[in-house]
């Protein structure tokens, strides 16, 4: 007789709060990689110069629109590296859309993914 499939059970609290300390515990939380109170203004700063979703505005990642930058976004993933993390020229205006769904699936697929995106957007390529 064919076996009942296993139902998916997520791993880890369901409760948001806990799931937000447990994913702190694995990569540190976010004002400990990086994300100060300088960061905000310096974030802040930057929207203020470039207030629209650079990804939309050029397309990368789906029809050219434009549309307001609700964050700031480090191109390069910094995983706490500051020097990385600071490194302006490769700081990207996105909207919550770009950054939480196709941007986070291509840093999924690797540095030359990222490049190729660097290059898009004109930016230098991290060597
Ligand atoms: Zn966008």
């Amino acid at each position: 007789m064919a076996k009942r499939p296993a139902r998916f059970h997520p791993r880890g609290p369901v409760n948001p709060v806990e799931r937000q300390r447990e994913a702190d515990q694995r990569r540190g939380s976010a004002r400990s990689r990086g994300y100060t109170a300088e960061w905000d203004k310096a974030s802040a700063a930057f929207l203020d110069e470039n207030p629209f979703c650079e990804y939309c505005a050029k397309g990368v990642f789906g029809p050219v629109d434009t549309v307001s930058a609700d964050l700031t976004d480090h191109l390069y993933p910094h995983r706490g590296d500051q020097e990385l993390f600071w490194r302006a020229i490769w700081w990207v205006g996105s909207c919550t859309t770009c950054h939480s769904g196709p941007k986070q699936r291509l840093e999924g697929q690797g540095l030359p993914f990222i490049n190729a995106l660097a290059k898009r957007l004109g930016r230098p390529i991290r060597s």
